[in-house]
């Protein structure tokens, strides 16, 4: 069988989608590029805003129209909470619950045993890596985590996703070390609420006793982790980073530097406690590069709170922003909430914001300029007279660009860092 595989969203869903890769691999089916060769489709969908619910109806009806033979197949979040509405899209075969997600293979090939042990896998991993399985790439991403007991109120993917799950440690050990076997340089531990991890396991397990055993127990060079909320980091756990395989690169949402909009939004974080949070992560972790993600326009918020928000942001220097304009998702107690701002107010605050963004990122790439860092090579971007052009993200994610030879893919050079923009520096491969 042949399957197009396509996720929508953030890196979780990207973990899973890698995962069913993998899994339909070892099965035996083919993962196509071009959704027009397939005979099934699987979208992995998003409703974290009205844009990617947008994407996912419009993906579905074009992938539809060029290949009407292929059944499509629509899971995660956004198939989760509107699976009526995405029912009636053009084109949609069956909706997959997020409840069943796991066995998603086994929907499409009751035959596949999901029960093969790790190492039994990883032929098939190292396939993937090479690129045979078509959305392979040099990082992997393993989902630790599922789901969050929070209630933030603009956020449906709490809804979506359900209660707070944790991989038991094990597993995810186990992963990490075939992954290794197969050649990955990297791994990202992702998770929707990775610092609630251990919790529902009640065997008094966290993220730190998590992170410290997969750099104990594997050897993977690089640990990198996705998205952290700021509160429930574990005791001690910027020490973590005197392990130089921990990569220097935290992402932690802020969504307002308001208090006022933070109470709204009923974040259990405050201007003091992420100035406090972030003061010392940069005290244990050197050359950190600290992201985060912004909404802007949340009801309610006045020009003085964006104001806010805007100069804590700059107070703070976050060395890349993901800035969102809010948009009221469906269930969400803050799409219940009074004074909706009119779209042109967001737009334009949304403009501000990304700008104060790309000027933070400039600065903090202009740091690096002269610099050596070691960096992941990713993806060939073009060629010219010398050769290919590559990218790649230092160890503390910044993206460069450099000539290479043809064999770079996946390999990890010192590189000295050039000519800084605000997307990221070029380079110079050195060994
Ligand atoms: S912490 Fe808040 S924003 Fe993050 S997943 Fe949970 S409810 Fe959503």
């Amino acid at each position: 069988m042949k399957v197009y595989l396509h996720s929508i969203g953030c890196r979780l869903n990207q973990s899973e989608i890698e995962t069913l890769a993998r899994q339909l691999l070892a099965g035996g089916h083919e993962i196509v590029a071009d959704p027009e060769q397939a005979d099934k489709v699987v979208i992995n969908t998003c409703a974290v805003t009205a844009q990617a619910a947008r994407d996912g109806r419009t993906l579905t009806r074009r992938i539809h129209r060029g290949n009407q033979d292929a059944e499509i197949l629509l899971t995660g979040c956004y198939a989760a909470i509107a699976p009526d509405e995405l029912a009636n899209v053009e084109g949609v075969g069956q909706i997959v619950s997020n409840q069943q997600k796991d066995q998603l293979a086994q929907i499409l090939d009751p035959q596949i045993r999901l029960d093969l042990p790790l190492f039994d896998q990883e032929p098939v991993m190292r396939d993937f890596l090479a690129g045979n399985g078509r959305i392979g790439n040099t990082r992997a991403f393993i989902k630790a985590q599922d789901g969050c007991d929070n209630k933030c109120t603009f956020c449906v993917t709490t809804i979506a996703r359900g209660a707070g799950q944790s991989r038991h440690l094990g597993d995810v050990v186990a992963e990490i070390q075939a992954l290794t076997a197969a050649g990955y340089q990297e791994a990202v531990l992702t998770g929707v609420h990775l610092g609630s991890y251990g919790r529902d396991l009640h065997n008094n397990t966290n993220l730190r006793h998590l992170v410290a055993a997969v750099l104990e127990h594997t050897d993977i060079p690089r640990l990198r982790l996705s998205s952290l909320e700021p509160w429930e980091i574990p005791d001690g756990f910027f020490e973590l980073w005197q392990n130089s395989r921990l990569l220097p690169h935290l992402h932690m949402p802020l969504q307002s530097g308001s208090d006022k909009i933070l109470r709204r939004m009923a974040r259990r974080a405050s201007q003091d406690s992420f100035r406090q949070l972030a003061d010392a992560a940069r005290a244990h972790i050197p050359d950190l590069n600290l992201t985060t993600d912004v909404i802007v326009g949340f009801p309610g918020e006045t020009e003085a709170d964006f104001q806010t928000s805007f100069d804590f942001v700059r107070e703070i220097g976050f060395t890349r922003l993901h800035v969102f304009a809010y948009s009221a998702r469906p269930g969400t107690a803050a799409a219940q909430m009074p004074d909706h701002l009119p779209n042109a107010i967001k737009k334009e605050r949304s403009r501000r914001m990304i700008a104060l963004g790309q000027e933070l990122s400039l600065a903090f790439h202009q740091q690096f300029e002269d610099q050596t860092r070691p960096v992941l090579w990713e993806t060939a971007v073009g060629a010219n007279g010398d050769g290919l052009r590559w990218a790649g993200y230092t160890d503390n994610y910044i993206r460069v660009q450099a000539a290479g030879p043809d064999d770079l893919f996946n390999r990890v050079t010192s590189t000295h860092l050039t000519a800084a923009r605000s997307d990221g520096l070029s380079g110079q491969i050195l060994v």
